[in-house]
């Protein structure tokens, strides 16, 4: 290591897991009545935190640069970072860093750089790999800025407790994973198309590249970040999260998921002062109790259950949009600032999770990957775990395959590929077995019956 860079990681601010905490307004009311078990659960992950944390070191001043900091960081919040300031800022990091590097995975329509950092090594064995997804929906922009200072704090960071962390930590970050869209500050890419319900599809270039990640990387856990406008009374936390919820999703992974969201991300946010609930389900504001369900079911085509489908523990996280203080009303950079913060703190779970669960998490998504080749049990067309399927939605004796012609195996050949789906030749098309890592995805695909199929492919009972 050159001693400008060691210079320069003298200069890192606190760990990033217990990073700058000053709140940036008054935590609501509601974020403080946590019952004795979330209580329990935050001294939890507290002692993990508070492990992991090293005292702030102080650099001389004559010192080497600061490591690079955005745009929304310079600006103070009153500004998102700019698609060139992203630029020169994830090129400062790869070139900073002997931990990190920036690749190109694709090219939006409008000709705007994908690209995925790495930070940690390529393989280190036994490792687990975590994949950020940053900002799909391109109006949603707090994600991705707590995705880029998180990616750039752990480049960086030279604790031992976080070189430890890397050293059995692949985290992979696709920073502004619709540039498009971040450019026109539109929910769509460039064609107006929704990348968060392309994951089974792969009509753009985001969903495909994505794909392409997960099949390649095959990571461990999947973290989705959004935002999203709020219906006060009803729906209005600082935070919501959802798991995958499709029933195909392996049940370790499911219940994984689920222990993200409610042992983890959700505390670290109560920790900090930020109220939380689940995606999709406004409540009594004196009660609490559910009283209806406005999103967040178990559509495969969406990243969040998409991930479950391909082994991955998953979850979806919305920041709050809205300013309902006076405060944040009377001032944009307070509100922006808000929402950041508030995802940096839930990725705090995150990481946590990952350090805490590791064996659970390598367990879960190994054992998920190899199930297919047992080939047994139902797989579903619908439904969700909240929401049974119908019987017409239940394949519960599965063919055996699927018989493509050669139109239609032409069609889909390259989305398959995408999705890890093996076929082989079948006279002048292709056949698809269902004993495979992908097995309960395929049917999604394939079958005439699926809401969001690639083709009706001929299911092949003769086994
Ligand atoms: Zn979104």
């Amino acid at each position: 290591m050159t001693p400008r860079i060691t210079r320069a990681l003298r200069m890192l601010s606190p760990h990033p897991w217990l990073g700058p905490v000053a709140h940036p307004g008054r935590p609501p009311s509601g974020a403080r009545r946590r019952g004795p078990a979330v209580r329990r659960r935050s001294a939890v992950v507290a002692a993990v935190l508070g492990a992991l944390a090293v005292p702030f070191a102080i650099a001389p001043a004559e010192a080497a640069p600061h490591p690079p900091r955005t745009g929304f960081e310079t600006s103070d919040g009153a500004g998102w970072t700019g698609l060139g300031e992203e630029q020169a800022f994830l090129g400062a990091v790869d070139r900073a860093s002997d931990r990190a590097a920036v690749d190109r995975i694709g090219t939006t329509k409008e000709g705007r750089p994908l690209q995925l950092v790495r930070i940690g090594k390529k393989h280190p064995a036994p490792a687990t790999t975590v994949l950020l997804i940053c900002s799909q929906h391109g109006d949603e922009p707090a994600g991705r800025e707590a995705c880029l200072t998180t990616l750039r704090d752990l480049a960086f960071a030279e604790d031992r407790a976080t070189r430890a962390f890397l050293s059995r930590t692949t985290l992979l970050v696709l920073p502004t994973a619709n540039p498009d869209g971040r450019a026109a500050d539109t929910r769509g890419n460039a064609d107006g198309v929704d990348i968060n319900r392309d994951h089974i599809a792969l009509e753009t270039a985001e969903g495909r590249a994505i794909a392409a990640v997960v099949r390649d990387e095959r990571p461990d856990v999947i973290y989705d970040l959004h935002e999203y406008g709020a219906t006060p009374p009803y729906y209005d936390k600082d935070l919501f999260v959802l798991w995958p919820r499709n029933l195909n999703v392996a049940g370790r992974v499911h219940g994984l998921s689920r222990t993200l969201s409610e042992q983890y991300v959700r505390p670290a946010a109560t920790g900090s002062g930020y109220s939380s609930g689940h995606y999709g389900i406004w409540t009594d504001p004196v009660t609490g109790d559910p009283i209806r369900q406005t999103a967040g079911d178990g559509q495969e085509r969406i990243l969040r259950n998409a991930s479950g489908l391909k082994h991955a523990v998953g979850l979806l996280i919305e920041s709050r949009i809205d300013a309902l203080s006076d405060a944040e009303k009377d001032d944009p950079a307070l509100n922006h600032r808000r929402r950041v913060h508030s995802q940096r703190t839930a990725l705090d779970g995150l990481l946590a999770f990952t350090e805490e669960q590791r064996a659970r998490i390598r367990a879960a998504t190994g054992l998920s990957r190899v199930s297919g080749y047992a080939d047994r049990g139902p797989v579903y067309l619908g439904g969700a775990d909240n929401d049974p399927a119908e019987p017409g939605e239940i394949l519960a004796d599965p063919p055996c395959g699927y018989r493509l012609d050669a139109a239609q195996y032409a069609g889909v050949k390259d989305e398959l590929a995408l999705h890890g789906v093996r076929s082989h030749r079948d006279g002048a098309g292709a056949y698809v077995p269902l004993r495979q890592s992908a097995r309960s995805l395929i049917p999604l695909l394939l079958d005439q019956r699926a809401t969001y199929s690639l083709t009706s492919g001929q299911a092949d009972t003769a086994c």
